[in-house]
């Protein structure tokens, strides 16, 4: 029998789990959530850092920013379940002076939102946080002590339980192979377990987000890139308490993880592509980094199988996609986070419930985030990418 609900959610992960908790939360009960995995956290969600950060160079990202982190430290409370928020800080490490000018830039920034929490910081200031750093060429860095990390998966599972708590329904091991339209907009979608009524669907399948907006007619830009990330062996020589730690250099970051540390650096030679698989050829390249910003790290023992990857969601300017596609009545998308999903998944429930139940929503500039701005050619740079 045909089932009708008030709002499909097409994919189960952080982002689609945080706007079923913030529809149910405004009062919107008759919400169903559809991932094609048997569990949830099988696509990007469970493959993160769980970094979250306010240090942005954009006014979105930083008016995002300043929603989710309160929002994921207060996230107990608010939810009744753990998020694992580690307020550790992010540090990051300028060794040239132009990167100090465009960490200052960021400041001034952040101060016309509103946002004081980063602090710039002397050269001696950024070794005394981590005094393994590599010091002879250290001309600055920035410190924001908000910013830190979380468990994906259990601000994951946080979200939809509440949701479910609160009405929602969630229906795993179900794929949706098509949206249908009449004249007015969306009538529903198609999935492998029959046909669903709406009049509203949101668009939340990560990096697959460009073939769901295909069954509506939509081409939506976002690419799916690998990003791999490497734990290392217990390694006592880095305190458990130390920052997300970013070589500006290089753009090399670790951070502690249980015993050892989390080890990321974006390789400029990946291409976009649905690839999933630990290159273990990875390891070398990450480490020749590593120990060019923390010469200690020439220690670290790590053992390439329990490398991993995943993928990132990328848009031409590096940020979201939120909001109604204007050519089709019903459609809402919040695809494409460009590797800050995680972080911004509180934002973006709250924006997109906004704009599902009132048409508006005042938490950041939704306008500058709509799909319409590549064909207005109104692309933002964001250059804190990482
Ligand atoms: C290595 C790595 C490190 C990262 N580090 C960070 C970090 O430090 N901080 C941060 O904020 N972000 C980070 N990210 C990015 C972050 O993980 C993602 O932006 C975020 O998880 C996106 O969440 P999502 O729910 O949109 O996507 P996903 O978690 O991928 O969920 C999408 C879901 O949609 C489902 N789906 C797809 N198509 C369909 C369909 N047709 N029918 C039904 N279901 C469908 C998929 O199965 C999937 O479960 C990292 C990502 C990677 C890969």
């Amino acid at each position: 029998m045909t089932k009708t609900v008030d709002i499909v959610i097409v994919g189960g992960g952080i982002v689609g789990s945080s706007i079923a908790y913030h529809l149910t939360n405004q009062g919107c009960r008759n919400v169903l959530v559809l991932e094609r995995e048997a569990h949830q956290g099988l696509g990007s969600t469970g493959k993160s850092m769980g970094g979250v950060r306010a240090q942005f160079a954009t006014k979105v990202n930083i008016q995002m920013s300043l929603y989710s982190i309160p929002f994921l430290a207060g996230f107990e409370e608010l939810t009744g379940y753990p998020s694992g928020y580690r307020p550790q800080g992010y540090l990051f490490v300028a060794n040239s002076t132009s990167q100090l000018e465009y960490l200052r830039a960021i400041h001034a920034r952040q101060a016309e939102v509103g946002f004081e929490g980063a602090e710039l910081l002397e050269p001696e200031e950024v070794l005394r946080i981590v005094p393994q750093l590599r010091g002879d060429d250290v001309v600055g860095g920035s410190y924001c002590s908000t910013d830190g990390f979380v468990d994906p998966y259990s601000v994951m599972n946080g979200f939809t339980a509440r949701a479910v708590e609160w009405g929602a329904r969630i229906e795993k091991g179900v794929e949706v192979t098509a949206i249908l339209r009449d004249e007015a907009g969306v009538v529903g979608v198609e999935t492998t377990r029959g046909r669903v009524q709406t009049r509203t669907i949101v668009n939340a399948a990560g990096a697959w987000a460009a073939q769901v907006a295909r069954m509506a007619g939509v081409p939506l830009p976002v690419e799916p890139l690998r990003r791999m990330l490497v734990p290392t062996e217990p390694f006592p020589l880095i305190a458990h308490q130390a920052p997300m730690t970013i070589d500006m250099a290089t753009g090399f970051h670790f951070r502690p993880e249980g015993l050892g540390l989390l080890l990321a650096w974006n390789d400029p030679e990946e291409k976009p592509g649905f690839k999933t698989a630990f290159d273990s050829a990875f390891v070398e390249k990450i480490l020749m980094c590593a120990v060019q910003r923390v010469p200690c790290f020439e220690d670290l023992q790590v053992n390439p199988a329990r490398g991993w990857a995943g993928l990132y969601e990328m848009t031409p300017d590096h940020h979201a996609i939120l909001g109604p596609v204007p050519q089709v009545p019903g459609l809402f998308l919040a695809n494409g986070f460009s590797g800050h999903g995680v972080m911004h998944s509180p934002a973006t429930g709250k924006i997109l419930a906004d704009l599902i139940l009132d048409g508006r929503s005042s938490l950041a500039d939704t306008h500058a985030l709509g799909i319409e701005r590549f064909a207005e050619g109104r692309l933002i740079e964001e250059t804190v990418v990482l």
